[in-house]
């Protein structure tokens, strides 16, 4: 570490301390975005229930945030939109949720994955309980794999993007697309992936079960090798405008930059972070003691952006972008109870599996 004036570091360890902590900020982020996707899953689970009952008792109603998790369906609604103009009233709400991640994406980094999505809070969690259990074995604490397996196993989420992209923009015709949209299979698709987890088979449960423990060893693992949702957004962030930048002259080279970040950056030995891995949460300018050796700037600027209103911006463009487009814009499905309530009585049937299977 360099040699650098006791009162210097005082005075910015001082200052530090009275700064805006991202960190704490973040959490409490990702606990609103966890609970909203809970109370989502609740409500779609006692819709699912009030329709197999027959629509007995009090109604409940659809909640459509419940198609943040259809990506594909949005997806195939983008390119119908581009082709056609016009927004489908099947499951309009996937397009926006989607969108409005990729402008986050591109906006905040992967400001998504790290301030909104509830499989990136349970990641981290996981990741942390993974460091007090690994790091009694091993001294550095986080288990990571050499770079001749990191990063083939990186591309696995770039594959499974491109094999996606590729499926719904070059080989789905338009008429195709039109078929999904309004097929059976894509009605119900909301309910198919509930009975998913809700039936779970045991392919499924162990799945899971897997992707758990080598979480637990890996730390990020899902996020890091297999989710083309972050594969897309990764690379959207590389063209972002703002990048985080260390200032070698003020570093001290303490190293606590780069063991704070969950993605693994070297943040104290480059000039200017450049990952598709970077996920903006700032945890290494939140845990940089020296005031000014690490700041996030907009690039071709000299002048910072403060760490709170990178926070406030990411978290007031997602959630203020959904609120616009709930009171607004294209959200509620057009698909009705009854018609629900027909297609979860034959949904078992083959004219319900996937469109071209
Ligand atoms: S480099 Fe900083 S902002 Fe990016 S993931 Fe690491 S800790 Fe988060
Ligand atoms: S940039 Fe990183 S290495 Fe340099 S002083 Fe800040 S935390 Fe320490």
């Amino acid at each position: 570490m360099k040699a650098v004036a006791a009162d210097k570091i005082e005075e910015s360890t001082n200052s530090s301390r009275k700064r805006f902590s991202t960190r704490k900020f973040r959490f409490w982020m990702q606990i609103v975005g966890s609970a909203i996707t809970v109370w989502i899953g609740v409500e779609f689970i006692r819709f699912v229930n009030y329709l197999e009952s027959g629509t007995a008792g009090a109604s409940v109603t659809r909640p459509p945030g419940v198609e943040s998790f259809l990506p594909i369906s949005g997806m195939i609604s983008l390119r119908d939109w581009v082709l056609t103009g016009t927004l489908n009233t099947i499951h309009p709400s996937a397009m926006v949720i989607l969108l409005v991640a990729v402008a986050v994406g591109f906006l905040f980094k992967k400001g998504f994955c790290s301030w909104v999505c509830p499989f990136g809070f349970i990641s981290e969690m996981i990741g942390n309980i993974g460091d007090s259990v690994v790091g009694r074995w091993f001294k550095d604490k986080r288990l990571k794999l050499p770079k001749l397996l990191d990063y083939p196993l990186r591309s696995l989420k770039y594959l499974l993007l491109l094999f996606f992209v590729w499926a719904v923009f070059w080989s789905m015709s338009p008429e195709m697309i039109r078929e999904f949209i309004t097929s059976p299979y894509n009605k119900v698709a909301d309910v198919k992936m509930l009975k998913f987890f809700t039936e779970i088979d045991s392919f499924g449960l162990w799945t899971i079960i897997t992707l758990f423990g080598l979480s637990i060893i890996l730390r990020g693992f899902w996020c890091r090798y297999l989710c083309p949702y972050g594969a897309l957004l990764g690379m959207l962030s590389l063209l972002g405008p703002g990048k985080i930048k260390r200032d070698a002259g003020a570093c001290i080279d303490c190293g606590k930059c780069a063991k704070a970040c969950p993605s693994f950056i070297k943040v104290d030995k480059i000039k200017t972070v450049v990952s598709d891995e970077c996920t903006g949460c700032l945890d290494c300018v939140d845990a940089c003691p020296v005031e000014g050796a690490l700041e996030l700037k907009v690039v071709g600027r000299k002048k910072r952006i403060p760490k709170r209103v990178w926070a406030y911006a990411i978290v007031f463009t997602f959630w203020g972008a959904l609120l616009l487009f709930k009171l607004t814009g294209p959200w509620e499905n057009s698909i009705s109870n009854q018609e629900y309530i027909y297609h979860m009585e034959r949904m078992d049937g083959p004219e319900y599996g996937h469109p071209g299977r």
